[in-house]
């Protein structure tokens, strides 16, 4: 299954259970997230897809440092050379390839399962060395603008990034868009998940892509603030 266009100049590239972003800027390939391991010909297609040459591919920026995220990095720098970005909170993750912290299970019976089942923090990754580290706030000055949102929770390192001009939103595993908006399978402190859920449904975008799930092209933004945005008194 090959990459898919989500807005003009978006690319879903589906890794395994998980999804990597492909945005294409006027300053060459950027690639949100890194999927599975072993996933890494789907990216190196894409690209292909798209006319253009895996070397394009500048700049790797990741929402976490969990397995099914950081699966395929080292495979995809060894091949591109692009720059790696993450939070400074996850990096040791990422460049020791494990272990991870370990989460409790979101609510419900069902995350219970499946994050026994998706997620064992003892498992280990290619480590992969990360370039630069980000903070909250920060416009990182590619494709034309990537604002940093610092969204811990579900794992401390966590950031959502917001695409500027196209005003799309990368939630990571912020949340799910499985069965509708929903939480993702675990949390390291629901708390600060609940507060990060809110932080993104205060933000105004069109579009948003998720970690899992199916993107959302458009209206995004009022389906965040349906699930999780302030309700207002009757
Ligand atoms: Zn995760
Ligand atoms: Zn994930």
């Amino acid at each position: 299954m090959g990459a898919k266009l989500v807005i003009n100049g978006v690319h879903v590239v589906p890794m395994g259970m998980a999804n990597a972003f492909l945005i294409e800027g006027h300053d060459g390939l950027t690639l949100i997230d890194a999927g599975f391991p072993r996933k890494e010909a789907a990216v190196f297609q894409s690209i292909r897809g798209l006319g253009r040459s895996p070397e394009q591919l500048k700049h790797l920026i990741f929402t976490h440092g969990h397995p099914d995220h950081i699966g395929s990095a080292a495979a995809i720098v060894r091949e591109t050379g692009a720059k790696t970005y993450m939070h400074p909170l996850d990096i040791p993750l990422a460049e020791s390839g494990g272990p991870f912290r370990p989460m409790t299970p979101a609510p419900g019976l069902l995350a219970q399962v499946l994050c026994r089942l998706f997620f064992d923090p003892d498992e280990r990754m290619e480590p992969v060395t990360i370039n630069q580290p980000l903070s909250d706030g920060e416009i990182l000055p590619i494709a034309g603008g990537i604002e940093v949102i610092h969204t811990p929770g579900h794992c401390a390192g966590h950031v959502a990034l917001l695409w500027r001009p196209r005003r799309m939103l990368f939630a990571g595993d912020v949340c799910t868009n499985l069965m509708g908006l929903g939480d993702p399978v675990g949390f390291e402190s629901l708390k600060e998940g609940r507060a990060s859920q809110r932080k993104l449904a205060n933000l105004s975008f069109d579009a948003a892509g998720f970690g899992h799930g199916k993107p959302i092209a458009r209206d995004a933004s009022a389906q965040f603030r349906y699930k999780w945005g302030q309700k207002l008194a009757a």
